[in-house]
């Protein structure tokens, strides 16, 4: 029997794939997530924004379609598509060109924080919503006529929407089923009735479902409502979001879904993120030569003007710096702790100019570096002792993998991702959002660090030893895709 006919096909729409263009762990899913599920048969193919950012002679890309006609509102816009391929895969990464997306920036709206919590990218909606509806066109003048689109995040969210609007014209995506993956339930994608006009771009497109917010369009709404299947990127958030304090607003919503939502935990990609063989670290290490990670640590300090010494702890954390996170919980108290602090990120000015501000005041233990900068964050990975995640809430988190993969012992709130992937075999948890449990926690791996040699050894070899590979993961997910393919 010829084996292809039972192949899967699934088209993956993601606004970030790692290592082309990556702002947080929404690309490094889409980087890692389809290297595993080739492996498991699935033929898959991804598409993606041909943002300006994207460097070509690193990632050798060609046109393979020109002028491409794309609905758009009235109108119709022109576009062109270039292949690229998933570094050391046969996954063709279809980059859709056009204006839109010339910038060196993935994202260009301006994040508003509204009511502290919700964040709107009103720049951004026109721009991924004409990409969801770009890549359809792609893919159906290629002729892949995908079983599953998986769409993810609000960015693609309106896929659904656009395969029924499209199946009222001819039948090239009626068998098509829709699986729709929640990474950050908080980025929703709202626009205010104003820019409906703006945001509907398919004059057909049945796009109002209204949010019973102040009546704003939103996008993922829509995902919710019109996908076949919905899933979150760990069980416990996707318990989570059913309730009110962590529904974002949609636990309504979502509790209509309750019965087609489901909890997949992240991978992390065990070939970018390993310390065997990872080129941007300056000492590469393994379990049986982890006592190597301190030439690392040397390195680090040395590289930040921190005074190098073995004996104190380093602790380090890479985030992006937003409400999610939890960095104001880090006040001038921690200065009176016996170890250094190293911390890597971007975001919103508040919390950038608030640890700036610990780190000119106490130089000696607080450093903070405000850029992306995937070289360092290997160095801190490499270097750190202590990897803090102190997020008020984490849908899955990957940093805390990757710190355990680099032998740290990760330090993080209960919560999410974070309460499946850490417990007090491998790490440190505190559980109320507040910095005096915080401390406290932090001063207690602190003490065992100092004074019991033995058992922290232990702590960094159990996360070492842990599977965070997609292998188990992409399994999950073709159980998904095979319940839609029914
Ligand atoms: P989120 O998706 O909410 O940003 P995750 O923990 O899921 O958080 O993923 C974050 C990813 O982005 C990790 O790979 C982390 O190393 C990376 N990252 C975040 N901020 C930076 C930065 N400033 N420089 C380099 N890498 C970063």
């Amino acid at each position: 029997m010829n084996k292809k006919i039972n192949k899967i096909k699934v088209l993956f729409l993601s606004a970030e794939v790692a290592p082309l263009a990556k702002a947080g762990g929404l690309g490094d899913v889409a980087g890692a997530l389809p290297k595993a599920l080739i492996k498991l048969g699935v033929d898959i193919k991804i598409c993606l924004p041909f943002y300006g950012l994207i460097n070509q002679h690193k990632y050798p890309t060609k046109k393979i379609i020109g002028n491409l006609a794309v609905p758009m509102g009235n109108k119709k816009e022109m576009i062109d598509v270039w292949r690229a391929w998933l570094p050391k895969t046969k996954i063709p990464v279809y980059l859709i060109k056009h204006s839109f997306f010339n910038s060196k920036k993935i994202y260009l709206g301006k994040r508003l924080i509204l009511k502290d919590k919700y964040t709107r990218q009103a720049n951004d909606l026109k721009r991924f919503a004409f990409f969801t509806r770009a890549a359809l066109a792609t893919v159906k003048k290629l002729n892949f006529q995908a079983d599953i689109v998986q769409a993810n995040d609000w960015h693609t969210a309106l896929a659904a929407d656009f395969i029924k609007t499209l199946n009222q014209q001819d039948s090239f995506f009626t068998k098509t089923k829709v699986l729709y993956t929640i990474h950050n339930l908080a980025n929703q994608g709202l626009a205010k009735p104003n820019i409906v006009g703006y945001t509907k771009i398919d004059p057909n497109l049945e796009i109002i479902k209204v949010d019973a917010r102040d009546g704003d369009v939103n996008f993922m709404v829509q995902g919710i409502l019109g996908s076949d299947l919905i899933n979150t990127v760990s069980p416990t958030y996707a318990k989570e979001i059913l309730k009110h304090y962590q529904g974002a607003g949609l636990d309504n919503i979502l509790e209509k879904r309750e019965k087609q939502l489901y909890g997949i935990l992240n991978g992390i990609d065990t070939d970018f993120f390993n310390p065997a063989n990872d080129k941007l670290i300056n000492q590469n290490y393994a379990k049986k030569t982890l006592e190597k990670k301190l030439d690392n640590k040397l390195f680090l300090q040395q590289k930040l003007g921190l005074q190098r010494d073995k004996n104190t702890a380093l602790v380090g954390l890479v985030t992006r710096f937003v409400w999610q996170k939890g960095t104001e919980l880090i006040t001038e108290k921690f200065s009176k702790l016996n170890c250094q602090f190293v911390f890597l990120g971007t975001g919103d000015k508040r919390y950038e100019t608030a640890l700036s501000s610990l780190a000119k005041k106490y130089p000696n233990k607080f450093k903070v570096l405000i850029k992306f900068d995937e070289k360092l964050a290997h160095e801190i990975y490499a270097g750190s002792d202590i990897f803090l995640v102190p997020s008020r809430f984490e849908p899955c988190g990957l940093t805390q993998m990757i710190a355990m993969r680099y032998g740290n012992v990760p330090l993080v709130r209960s919560t999410g991702g974070l309460k499946d992937t850490v417990n007090n075999q491998n790490g440190f948890i505190f559980k109320k959002f507040n910095s005096v449990e915080f401390y406290k926690t932090l001063q207690k791996a602190l003490t065992i660090y100092c004074h019991q040699p033995k058992i922290w050894r232990r702590l960094q070899l159990n996360g070492m030893e842990q599977n965070f590979s997609w292998e188990k993961s992409a399994k999950e997910y073709l159980k998904l895709y095979r319940k839609l393919s029914e």
